[in-house]
C-alpha cells in the first residue's frame, strides 16, 4: 500500500485497500463475490446504514424488514422473472415435487414492499407512505465477472418506495431528489451530473406511453425544483437507460466506469400489476403511484467508492479509529488510558498503542489510516493537554484533553470535520 497523499501514486484500488486495511475478506470456499465485512469495515457499513436510516426518517419513511426469499410467482407477476431470470439465483423447490413452492432469492426489493403496502386499505389521507430498508438483493454473477465490493452477488441497497396519489408525485421526487444530492454531500462523493433516463423504440417496457409521459415530465420538473442548475449539474437526457417499468433520474459519476449511486423512478406499472389501490375522495379507489428511491445507494459499492476517493482515510464519522492515543513513556500509560476511556464513554472509537517506539507507533496509525492520534508525554500529563496530529485535515497543535473529546464528539455527531482551534502550535 502506498503512503496517502503522494500525487504520482496511482489511483487507489478499494481492493488492495480493503485487504491491508482489513475492511473486508474473501474465502473461496464461501464463495465468489460474497465479501465477508470484517469488523474495521463493519464500523463504515454501520456508519452508512445509520446514514441512510438518518435520512430516510427525515423525509417521513418508516422502516420494514422482509425476507430474501420469495415465491417465484411474486416475480412472474411483478414482471422481473420475464426480465431478470438469467441474473437470477435458479428457483428452489420445497417440499413435495408435485406440490412445491418454487422460492427465489430476490432480485429486487420493490414486489415485497408492495406487498406490504397491499396488507390493508388505503385511504387518500393517509398517503403518501414511505416504507425503506436497508434491504439485501442477489444477482447470480459469474464468477468471472465479481470483484472486490463493485460487482458482488449479495447487493445491500438503501431502499424506498414511496407509495402516493397522482397529485403527490411531483414534491415525492424533488424530495427523493434533493435527499439522494444531500447523502452524496455528507460523504463527500462529487456527483458529475443527473441522468434522466428515458424509454427508447426498443421493446421490453411496460405500461401504457401517456403515463410515461407524464412520468417524464414529473421528473424534468423536480430537476428544475431542485435547482440542479444552480448547483452546477447538468440534466442529460438518455434514452433507452429507463427502468422497465418506467423513467427514473439517476445521479451519475463518471470515474473509470460511469456508474449511477443513487436514483428516483415513477413507477406505474407495478401499482397496476399488484392492484394496488387507495380510497379516494370521491369515494371511488384509484391505483397508487409507485417511486423507487436509492439515496445512499448500495452498501458494497459506496465503500468502494469512499475507500478510492479518500485512499482509505476515511472522514471521522465514517473512520475504525478515530483516535489513535499514544503515551510516550510507561508513565504516561494511565493517563492515556483514561483519555482513551473518556472517548470511548462519549461513543467515540478511541484505541490506546502502548507498544514499542513513537515512531513506528505513529508510522503505524498512519499506514492504518487513522483518522488522527494523539501524544501524551510527561508535558501533556503536567498540564492536563493532548498533541494532536489529524492528517486528514493536516492540523496538528496541543489542547486541553477535555477540549479534544468535545471537538470529536461534536464533529461525530455532525458527521463533520473537527473544529480544531486556529491557533495550531
Ligand atoms: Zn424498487
Amino acid at each position: 500500500m502506498k503512503s496517502p497523499g503522494n500525487p504520482s501514486d496511482p489511483k487507489p484500488d478499494h481492493r488492495e485497500l480493503g485487504r491491508a486495511l482489513g475492511i473486508y475478506a474473501t474465502d473461496p470456499l464461501v464463495g465468489s463475490g460474497l465479501p465477508l465485512w470484517l469488523p474495521a469495515g463493519s464500523v463504515i457499513r454501520t456508519e452508512l446504514e445509520q446514514l441512510a436510516r438518518d435520512i430516510a426518517r427525515g423525509d417521513g419513511c418508516v422502516g420494514v424488514h422482509t425476507p430474501v426469499l420469495g415465491k417465484r410467482a411474486l416475480f412472474e407477476k411483478s414482471g422481473h422473472w420475464a426480465k431478470f431470470a438469467d441474473d437470477m439465483f435458479p428457483a428452489m423447490a420445497l417440499g413435495d415435487e408435485a406440490t412445491a413452492d418454487q422460492l427465489v432469492l430476490r432480485p429486487a426489493n420493490c414486489p415485497h414492499h408492495a406487498m406490504v403496502y397491499a396488507s390493508r386499505a388505503h385511504s387518500y389521507r393517509e398517503l403518501p407512505i414511505r416504507l425503506n430498508e436497508l434491504a439485501p438483493m442477489f444477482r447470480a454473477e459469474r464468477s468471472g465477472v465479481v470483484t472486490g465490493l463493485t460487482r458482488v452477488r449479495q447487493i445491500s441497497l438503501d431502499d424506498t418506495h414511496v407509495f402516493c396519489r397522482p397529485d403527490q408525485v411531483g414534491d415525492e421526487v424533488a424530495s427523493a431528489l434533493r435527499s439522494a444530492l444531500h447523502a452524496q454531500d455528507v460523504l463527500g462523493m462529487p456527483v458529475d451530473y443527473v441522468r434522466l433516463s428515458l424509454r427508447d423504440d426498443g421493446p421490453g417496457y411496460l405500461g401504457d406511453p401517456a403515463l410515461w409521459a407524464e412520468a417524464t415530465s414529473a421528473l424534468r420538473q423536480a430537476a428544475a425544483t431542485v435547482g440542479l442548475r444552480e448547483r452546477g449539474l447538468p440534466l442529460v437526457e438518455a434514452p433507452g437507460e429507463a427502468a422497465f417499468y418506467g423513467p427514473k433520474l439517476d445521479l451519475q459519476v463518471r470515474g473509470g466506469a460511469e456508474e449511477t449511486i443513487a436514483t428516483v423512478q415513477i413507477d406505474f406499472v407495478q401499482p397496476e400489476r399488484f392492484d394496488l389501490r387507495y380510497d379516494g375522495a370521491d369515494g371511488e379507489s384509484h391505483l397508487v403511484v409507485m417511486i423507487h428511491r436509492g439515496t445512499v445507494g448500495s452498501m458494497e459499492r459506496v465503500t468502494a467508492a469512499l475507500l478510492e476517493r479518500y485512499d482509505g482515510r476515511m472522514p471521522l464519522w465514517l473512520n475504525p479509529v478515530q483516535l489513535r492515543v499514544l503515551p510516550v513513556s510507561d508513565k504516561a500509560d494511565p493517563v492515556a488510558r483514561d483519555f482513551t476511556d473518556s472517548l470511548i464513554a462519549r461513543g467515540l472509537r478511541a484505541e490506546l498503542d502502548p507498544e514499542g517506539s513513537l515512531g513506528a507507533r505513529i508510522r503505524r496509525s498512519r499506514e492504518r489510516r487513522d483518522y488522527a492520534f494523539a501524544v501524551i508525554g510527561a508535558a501533556e500529563i503536567r498540564d492536563g493537554s493532548v498533541q494532536v496530529t489529524d492528517p486528514f485535515t493536516g492540523w496538528r497543535g496541543a489542547l486541553p484533553r477535555e477540549r479534544a473529546v468535545a471537538i470529536l464528539t461534536e464533529a461525530y455527531a455532525e458527521r463533520s470535520a473537527p473544529a480544531w482551534p486556529p491557533c495550531a502550535e
